[in-house]
């Protein structure tokens, strides 16, 4: 079921403008302070394991904890959950960092969890000594077939009571590099009754001979998550670690590893929980994500089509709208898809306020204007944007030939066709009114031209009667002898379903293969100085970003969205 969030564009404006009220987290804090805590020692985390870009589920992350920080002028640490080597790489670290900054947040300090690896192995050897670990040397499959069941308790390993030596003894073997991957692991001794399953002896540590991107060949003994987290959370002195809801089931796990450790002088980090966000018709999963990038669904993990903040940087968005997005969306405590229109609306809204309007022709047929004269070339003006306060101009090229979109024209048509038809006139955006005379047609019977004829005394804002002559239509256009022309990549959803994830069948069977399309544009001359990631409204086309892949011969630009809100067909709310 797919839960939208507002119900139409007007409602959402007014929603957008709204102070917000304390989210639960905010509450949760709010408490804490109330009973004595120090907002001094308030401090958070935003911790991404480094393997894969972030993505749109991410940036709420990010917003919620990143906000708080600015919220109790508390610091934020960037914690890299560096445990896994076999899937971390120094890329993916360097995209994370990117991407946060581009976001426009600051952390306080760059941590990782390897930076640690010292620490959390000490806390180990004190947790042998104390009896409340053990190393095991079962298979993994016998000690799951062991865990027994949420209504029946599981059974306890033959090495449960291994001898505090033993144990001291083969851990440090295990860090020595003497055992193969899998020969061994250590497991935390807590209760193999406990209705909640990951208190029943977790593993806190297990042999992997792979080399890590900070700490190479120096461990082959890597902690557990469970074990990781929470200690580094102590380490880093964060009061509220917050986390998605798939972690409520660890929180007691978590406060166990924090009993063993803590000292009542520290402050002690409170994990709390909320919802994971997911996107409507894409996927919000680094792994399937990598799945997309290494099967070449898309070309990479900055695609435009991608749900990653890198894709949608590239695609045209800002860190305004993405920003607006998690904001809007706010913070839930069950799970839910939020509709992807709604992070479309929130790029239309920004790129509304800041994009310059351009002419850019993607489905061209010529006009010739008959009774201009030949050679003759005028640069008209045009308003930039007339969102802005105080308004701008550029300078259009107007001459006899001229592009406009061939589904602009009809030879016969009805009078609910605003657009030009023979013997009806338009106007052409800020230029002048044409009527259309004839067409010129090819052997097959396709326009080769239109032929035209200008009113010379209505060019718009030249002040004459005929300038404020009311024609139904009015249509963007180029100049044929001034056009640039460049490459347009128009997307659509990358997934035909809205929860590809919860098909029957795999999700990249749900691909859409239509989701990139490829044509000309013929563009006005001032796109020469575009800038890479800069943003226009096409006029009457939609929004457009300049792609990397530009060069001084050939611009890209990617549709980062079109026009028209889609938002207002969507009903009902729940945020
Ligand atoms: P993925 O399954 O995509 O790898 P993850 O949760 O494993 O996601 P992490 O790198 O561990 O990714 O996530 C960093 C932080 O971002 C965590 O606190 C995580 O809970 C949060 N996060 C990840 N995905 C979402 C999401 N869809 N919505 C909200 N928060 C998310
Ligand atoms: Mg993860």
């Amino acid at each position: 079921m797919v839960n939208f969030v507002a119900s139409n564009s007007k409602f959402m404006s007014e929603e957008l403008k709204e102070q917000k009220s304390n989210n639960f987290i905010e509450n949760i804090i709010e408490e804490d302070l109330a009973n004595g805590f120090s907002s001094s020692k308030l401090r958070f985390r935003f911790p991404p394991e480094p393997n894969g870009y972030l993505h749109i589920g991410h940036a709420s992350s990010i917003c919620l904890n990143f906000g708080l920080g600015l919220r109790y002028k508390s610091p934020v640490n960037l914690r890299f959950d560096d445990t896994n080597p076999s899937k971390e790489e120094q890329e993916y670290v360097d995209a994370i960092k990117r991407d946060v900054e581009w976001l426009g947040f600051e952390w306080d300090r760059e941590c990782y969890a390897s930076d640690y690896f010292q620490e959390l192995y000490d806390w180990a050897v004190q947790l042998i000594k104390q009896g409340k670990a053990y190393v095991d040397g079962q298979t993994s499959e016998e000690i799951a077939k062991q865990k027994g069941t949420p209504i029946q308790a599981g059974t306890e390993s033959p090495y449960r009571n291994t001898s505090v030596e033993e144990n001291l003894q083969l851990f440090e073997r295990m860090k020595n590099g003497e055992f193969e991957n899998g020969k061994y692991v250590l497991r935390a001794k807590i209760d193999m009754a406990s209705p909640n399953m990951l208190m029943r002896d977790p593993i806190i540590y297990r042999i992997m001979h792979a080399s890590h991107h900070r700490t190479g060949n120096q461990w082959c003994i890597y902690p557990m998550y469970d074990w990781a987290h929470g200690e580094s959370d102590y380490l880093e002195q964060v009061s509220h670690s917050i986390c998605t809801l798939e972690f409520l089931p660890h929180r007691e796990l978590y406060d166990w590893f924090l009993d063993q450790i803590y000292d009542e002088k520290l402050v002690r980090p409170k994990q709390r929980e909320f919802a994971r966000r997911n996107l409507s018709h894409t996927i919000v999963s680094k792994r399937k994500l990598l799945q997309l990038v290494n099967e070449k669904h898309v070309s990479g993990w900055d695609d435009p089509r991608m749900p990653t903040i890198s894709g949608l940087r590239r695609r045209g968005y800002t860190p305004e709208s993405i920003r607006k997005f998690a904001d809007t969306i706010g913070i839930a405590k069950r799970d839910n898809l939020i509709d992807v229109s709604l992070l479309e609306f929130c790029i239309r809204e920004d790129l509304n306020k800041k994009a310059n309007r351009v002419m850019a022709v993607l489905d061209p047929v010529k006009v010739v204007i008959t009774n201009y004269p030949e050679g003759k070339e005028e640069w008209l003006d045009a308003e930039n944007n007339p969102e802005e306060e105080v308004l701008t101009f550029r300078k259009v090229p107007f001459s006899r030939e001229i592009y406009i979109e061939k589904e602009d024209f009809r030879e016969e048509a009805n009078n609910k066709f605003f657009r030009l038809k023979l013997g009806g006139e338009v106007r052409l955006k800020n230029a002048y009114i044409i009527k259309a005379e004839s067409v010129v047609k090819d052997e097959n019977g396709n326009i080769n031209e239109i032929h035209c004829t200008y009113d010379p005394n209505s060019r718009s804002g030249s002040g004459t009667e005929a300038s404020k002559r009311k024609v139904k239509g009015t249509l963007h256009w180029v100049s044929v002898p001034h056009v640039i022309e460049a490459e347009a990549r128009i997307y659509d959803r990358l997934f035909t379903v809205a929860e590809p994830d919860r098909q029957e069948k795999d999700f990249l069977e749900y691909v859409n293969p239509d989701s990139l399309k490829v044509t000309k544009a013929y563009a006005e001359p001032s796109l020469k100085n575009a800038k890479v990631g800069e943003g226009f409204q096409f006029q009457r086309l939609g929004y457009f970003s300049l792609d990397p892949d530009s060069t001084a011969e050939k611009l890209v630009f990617n549709k980062t969205v079109g026009l028209k809100d889609t938002w207002a067909k969507v009903e009902n709310a729940d945020i």
